[in-house]
């Protein structure tokens, strides 16, 4: 009998998944199946997210120093980067706009008003952060010293120290060709290792999955459905639809072709709601499976997992408007449009962690006057809404590497591609 490959195993693993979470979900809260399960799954899961994060520093840092200096001596670093940082400001631009269309169109808090909420707001004290504070804390958390960055995962600072490391082995010239060999080799060697940790993805994928369906609040569901619906909805249209129609426009690669080469990502992105974790099976399906040269991948996609999210700009503008109806409050044009800004601003801060996008949220609200308090009625449906946002925030990251290569290419006849 011929072994399902590793995507179809992914994929059942998450469906036993979904299964199973159902199943421990329905059981007595005190039966001992119950607890059995929960350690075994988070057990599981933790080491599948443990092991991620301890390829996710090595891999970030040697990926961009090998790709930038690649690009830097092929001469289009500047295309790449200019190319990228237009498709991601795009992409984000239009899942806002379609986020405030149609929560203003199916306003999904009408009817409900914050006092419903009360009890869950009593206690809660959102950290107040201006947006003068958010940008000073953004800007200098950019430039850190490398050893603290590499020991705190701090993604966006180890990003850019990467960044200069590559410019400066450009510019540095034949002096550096040993540290960039070896850059290059421990790249190979991280990425043998996140093959091996690929192996156990099955497993973890479908351990965290268990979990995170049998600790649903299923009651919430009632008050909260028609937000999360649409939610869900808009997160849908722009990661099935919109997504990849601009990129079967500008490359040519069908949705099918793609969902084939990137599933990997999806399904972890999914199960993590870890855009960093996620970012070593990322990398692999954007290299491997869809075929974009290593410079372009390493540099595209580590920076889009830290800044482009395009699932959580959507979510931070939807949530607005809903929390702006529950406040009885109706946003004007202008105030809208601070929204539709923020919003992006916000999902650009958020680090690539599970529910990171709640947090920059109290900008946002606070940017039109909203209480940020309202943030504890998002809470309790946050991780399930997270899920997808952040397998949509991935998923943008592979599409802009997959466009950027095509933009590098048709604007460089001479330029080599691997696809
Ligand atoms: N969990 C998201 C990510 O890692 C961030 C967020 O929206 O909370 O991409």
């Amino acid at each position: 009998m011929k072994f399902p490959s590793l995507n179809t195993q992914i994929l059942l693993g998450a469906l036993f998944g979904v299964l199973l979470g159902l199943l421990l979900g329905g059981l007595d809260a005190d039966s001992s199946v119950r607890e059995a399960g929960f350690y075994a799954s988070t057990i599981a899961g933790g080491i599948f997210v443990g092991l991620l994060k301890m390829v996710l520093v090595p891999l970030l840092f040697t990926s961009i120093v090998v790709g930038v200096a690649n690009l830097q001596e092929h001469k289009q670093m500047h295309r790449v980067w200019v190319s990228t940082l237009v498709f991601f400001s795009i992409s984000m631009a239009i899942a806002v706009l379609l986020a405030l269309v149609a929560t203003n169109i199916f306003s999904p808090g009408a009817g409900m008003h914050l006092g419903m909420f009360a009890e869950a707001m009593k206690d809660f004290h959102a950290e107040k952060l201006t947006v003068g504070e958010f940008f000073s804390h953004f800007i200098l958390g950019l430039f850190q010293n490398p050893f603290t960055s590499l020991a705190q995962s701090n993604v966006l600072a180890v990003v850019i120290f990467a960044l200069f490391v590559g410019i400066a082995l450009v510019i540095g010239g034949s002096r550096y060709r040993n540290f960039l060999v070896l850059m290059q080799e421990a790249f190979d060697l991280v990425m043998m290792i996140v093959g091996w940790i690929m192996r156990l993805a099955p497993f973890g994928i479908m351990a965290l999955l268990v979990k995170l369906v049998a600790t649903q609040d299923v009651t919430l569901f009632a008050s909260m459905g028609k937000f999360m619906a649409v939610v869900i909805g808009i997160t849908l249209v722009h990661g099935v639809i919109i997504l990849p129609s601009i990129l079967y426009v500008i490359t040519r690669v069908t949705p099918w072709q793609f969902w084939k080469g990137a599933r990997e990502a999806l399904v972890t992105a999914f199960a993590t709601s870890s855009s960093s974790a996620t970012l070593p099976v990322t990398l692999r399906c954007t290299e491997k499976h869809l075929h974009v040269r290593r410079e372009i991948a390493g540099f595209v996609v580590p920076l889009g997992a830290t800044v482009n999210m395009d699932g959580t700009a959507l979510y931070e503008a939807s949530a607005a408007l809903f929390i702006a109806n529950l406040v009885g409050v109706e946003l004007n044009l202008a105030q809208q449009l601070i929204v539709f800004f923020m919003a992006m601003i916000a999902s650009v801060g958020a680090p690539g962690i599970p529910s990171a996008g709640m947090v920059t949220m109290v900008m946002v609200l606070q940017s039109v006057g909203l209480p940020a308090e309202a943030i504890a009625i998002l809470l309790p449906i946050d991780r399930l809404l997270d899920t997808l946002r952040t397998a949509v925030n991935v998923e943008g990251d592979m599409v802009g590497s997959l466009i950027v290569q095509e933009i590098v290419k048709t604007s460089e006849p001479g330029a080599v591609s691997s696809r």
